[in-house]
């Protein structure tokens, strides 16, 4: 199976000398569904912040479709990042006064992609998460579990490498909750690669993989290699 993200050793530190990561090991193959657990405080945001080349490590390698990130300068790094990453947060962090369509168009932005190109596969995008109906409306009009809908679909709209979710369902009610897991988990059968931080261990339970932190270390894996 092709890695899509290789953390090897891992190690992340933070001013005051909190030891956020401590020498962490993580592959990730094309295909996979992968939940993040741990306690607060764990290290998984920082873990999710590493892998989306957000922050670099002190020490360990990231490698993302065999780049290995440790020489590329911030340039390079957000030119893979709008290539071949998609993120969701908790909070969706829409634009206010941007259509559903061009909200997810500007998840294009960086790629790339010619003006007219962008409206069509923004569309597209939103008919995969269930909200062709939405093509138009603006954020305060649609509810919270379709925001986030809308979040999800400008992080799949350039068929990202991988999308990194942290805590996407931690502002959302326990149906809302249900119908973003089923997304999540519709947009993996459809081959989109995924990490997801959850706190949430309905949600953990019900993912392929698990991998738990616990004061910076993994501490567990229920591994990759089931066939998927
Ligand atoms: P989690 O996502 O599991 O709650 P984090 O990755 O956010 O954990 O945090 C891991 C550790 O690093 C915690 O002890 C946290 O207090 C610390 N930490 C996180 N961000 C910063 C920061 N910007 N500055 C200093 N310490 C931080």
């Amino acid at each position: 199976m092709t890695p899509v993200i290789e953390v090897s050793d891992v190690s992340m530190a933070y001013p005051g000398g909190v030891r956020a990561l401590d020498a962490v090991s993580l592959t990730i193959a094309a295909g996979e569904l992968v939940a993040i657990v741990g306690p607060s405080g764990s290290g998984k945001s920082t873990l999710l912040n590493v892998m989306g080349t957000l922050d670099r490590p002190i020490s360990g390698t990231v490698r993302i479709a065999g780049h290995d990130l440790a020489g590329a300068s911030d340039r390079q790094l957000s030119g893979l990042r709008g290539r071949r990453l998609g993120f969701v947060f908790q909070q969706c962090h829409l634009t206010d006064g941007l259509s559903a369509t061009e909200n997810v168009a500007t998840g294009l932005l960086y790629a790339g992609v010619p003006r007219r190109r962008r409206h069509a596969a923004a569309a597209e995008a939103l008919h995969r998460v269930g909200l062709g109906h939405r093509l138009q409306h603006l954020p305060h009009q649609l509810s919270g579990g379709e925001r986030q809908r809308v979040a999800i679909a400008r992080a799949v709209v350039n068929a990202p490498a991988l999308v990194l979710a942290d805590e996407p369902t931690g502002a959302l009610d326990t149906r809302n909750s249900h119908a973003v897991l089923e997304l999540l988990t519709r947009l993996n059968d459809e081959g989109t690669t995924i990490a997801v931080i959850t706190h949430d261990r309905e949600i953990a339970a019900a993912l392929p993989r698990r991998v738990e932190l616990r004061d910076g270390r993994l501490v567990r894996d229920t591994g990759g290699s089931d066939g998927r």
